[in-house]
């Protein structure tokens, strides 16, 4: 059976020393998430996540979800109680406002707490994760009476949401969406259509389902620029929130799949299902980016958190399974062989992933805070320079968190030998459970273009040059202490990487685009590793202050800077490949004539 323990002691770290959340005490909410709250409900939410939603993981991805002759869909034993006490525990509205019954309390509480839920059960994840997305697009597009009706429900998990935008003709390119919108007399919608691998859209954890739906208006024109986005419910809700009349809208089958077993994929239907418009016609697509944005640093958060429990997971089994000697002596001389955790090979892959999952969740953590004060300052500049790194840095996470996720979980398998390849031990469900967020969520090929072909120059290449100039004043600053030296070197090296390729791809791709398509992939993940490299300066710098200062907890701190320095020497090298693959241009990877292929 896997173990997990919520890293609530890791997240208190980031968020008190590193960055240091109690200095912006003065951004709305701020003040009201001091450490002690914070400590309440991280506790809270671990034993949430520990005692009531990963024993349920494995259930859900034995029994999955079944879909019955009506329609009707069930999600595996346990889901639905556990589901109830999420929603009445008040973890879907953290950061909801509190004018509509949420606790109006920054983001990056949500964002950790979201990481324990997903490691714990990530298909049970996505039921809360889709719902605070459609929330996040009704709060900011929604009409008045559409936040009255919708809002308060969803942030109480009453009602969930869905995102429909994927039919079977089109997934990546949604300017081929055919669904159909047809405007009443009334200013009510019928909306006809298919769509297929609609994430939670139909199951039994609620009393209705909200649908967000991308479809084209009668007469609008073809493309994305004819989109419109709908708020269809499963029922019909009556003016004063009672539930009505069912609408047209219906789960066809649901789909058999890899992974996250426990969360219904479902194609569903429409048929004159009523709906009303969510924002202005035709600006769909913009609407939808709303849900979208939030959608994917979610899913990047599944990448961390799933390499997070795998690594748990495989730590504690090499500190049992006994195999071989130490190549330096038996260490357990007494015992059969020594455990596998002795041997440079294993202790390597256990390094990498928690090099990996330390810094990413710094990352994660760090954007969260910029959202917060996008969402947040009253400064103008202040709010338009945290809206320029979450724009350029979402692609990223999506992309770099679940590529190397996943790639860990696989990592992890490998401590476990043939017991990993075994359902057993249950590493192998973290394996078959992460591989999607590398396709959901515009798979990670997109996410390398939509950096290097939007978010690079968008602006005149403000986000990026403000990341440049940020990073490079820290290292400039951080260079001055003797005990930083060893990190910062190597990161600005990496820097050095990162700003070559972005000036090749500014010089080679504008008369080339098969240059920036050829080397998104590799500049996305070089960005990344810099990005994390920079994490782990940051992280250094808290845990050698903390040392200094006699901290109780300097064994934890003397074991980050061993990690960074890990993570300087054997994963940040990797800069320089990307940045030779980037530079070698799309000669070779698109001569080939197709007939080759
Ligand atoms: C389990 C699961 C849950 C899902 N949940 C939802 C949901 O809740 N709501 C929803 O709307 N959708 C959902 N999806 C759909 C998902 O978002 C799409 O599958 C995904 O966006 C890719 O679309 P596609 O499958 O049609 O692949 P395609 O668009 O056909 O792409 C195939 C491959 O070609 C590449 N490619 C395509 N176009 C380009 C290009 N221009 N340049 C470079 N490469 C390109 C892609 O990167 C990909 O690797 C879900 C899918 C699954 C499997």
């Amino acid at each position: 059976m896997p173990v997990y323990r919520a890293p609530v002691e890791d997240v208190r770290f980031l968020l008190s020393d590193v960055f240091q959340v109690d200095r912006r005490a003065n951004l709305p909410g701020f003040a009201e998430a001091p450490p002690d709250v914070r400590d309440a409900i991280f506790g809270e939410a671990g034993r949430f996540c520990e005692q009531v939603l990963a024993p349920l993981n494995r259930i859900g991805d034995k029994e999955g979800c079944v879909r019955h002759s009506d329609g009707s869909v069930t999600t595996p034993n346990g889901f639905r109680e556990a589901f109830r006490q999420y929603g009445e525990g008040g973890w879907m509205g953290i950061s909801a406002p509190a004018a509509f019954g949420g606790q109006g309390l920054p983001e990056f509480l949500t964002v950790a707490v979201n990481e324990m839920v997903c490691s714990a059960n990530m298909a049970f994840s996505m039921y809360a994760g889709l719902t605070q997305g459609a929330l996040a697009a009704l709060i900011v597009h929604g009409t008045a009476e559409q936040k009255a009706l919708f809002v308060p429900k969803m942030v109480h998990g009453k009602w969930t949401g869905t995102m429909n935008l994927t039919e079977p003709h089109c997934g990546t390119d949604l300017g081929l969406i055919r669904t159909k919108a047809v405007k009443q007399g009334d200013g009510s919608y019928k909306l006809t259509g298919t769509k297929i691998f609609i994430s939670a859209g139909e199951h039994d954890l609620s009393e209705n389902i909200v649908h967000l739906v991308l479809a084209r208006m009668e007469g609008a024109q073809p493309g994305v620029r004819g989109l419109s986005l709908f708020v269809v419910p499963k029922i019909l809700p009556q003016p004063d929130g009672s539930l009505g009349q069912r609408n047209a809208v219906g789960c066809g089958s649901i789909e058999e799949k890899m992974g996250i077993h426990g969360n219904a994929t479902c194609v569903m239907n429409y048929d004159c299902a009523t709906g009303w418009l969510v924002g202005e016609e035709d600006r769909g697509i913009n609407v939808m980016f709303t849900m979208m944005n939030r959608a994917r640093l979610s899913v990047g958060v599944q990448g961390l958190a799933l390499s997070e429990v795998a690594y748990q997971n495989a730590a504690a089994y090499a500190k049992e399974r006994l195999q071989g000697r130490a190549l330096t002596g038996a260490k357990f001389p007494d015992k059969s062989a020594d455990p596998i955790i002795v041997h440079p090979d294993v202790r390597r892959t256990l390094m990498a992933i928690r090099a990996f999952n330390e810094a990413a969740r710094a990352l994660v953590l760090w954007t969260a805070l910029r959202s917060d004060v996008a969402q947040r300052s009253d400064d103008d500049k202040v709010r338009q320079a945290a809206d320029d790194h979450m724009g350029l840095l979402t692609p990223i996470i999506k992309g770099v968190l679940t590529d190397v996720g996943f790639a860990n979980t696989v990592f992890a398998q490998q401590i476990y030998g043939g017991h990993g390849y075994i359902r057993e031990h249950g590493v192998e469900q973290f394996v078959r459970d992460a591989r999607i967020a590398m396709i959901y969520e515009g798979a990670n090929g997109i996410q390398a273009l939509d950096l290097v072909a939007r978010k690079l120059p968008k602006d005149g290449g403000r986000a990026v040059q403000a990341f440049f100039g940020e990073v490079s004043a820290y290292l400039k600053e951080a260079s001055t202490d003797q005990a930083m030296r060893r990190y910062v070197g190597p990161v600005a090296a990496a820097l050095g990487h990162l700003q070559q390729a972005t000036m090749w791809l500014t010089q080679n791709a504008p008369a080339k685009p098969d240059n920036a398509g050829a080397g998104a992939s590799d500049y996305m993940l070089l960005f990344g590793l810099v990005a994390l490299g920079y994490m782990w300066c940051r992280i250094a710098a808290a845990a050698n202050g903390k040392i200094a200062a006699g901290a109780d907890d300097a064994a934890r701190m003397k074991a980050k800077l061993v990690t960074a320095r890990f993570f300087m020497e054997r994963m940040l090298p990797e800069t320089a490949a990307h940045l030779a693959r980037i530079q070698s241009g799309a000669a070779t990877v698109m001569e080939l004539p197709m007939e080759a292929f």
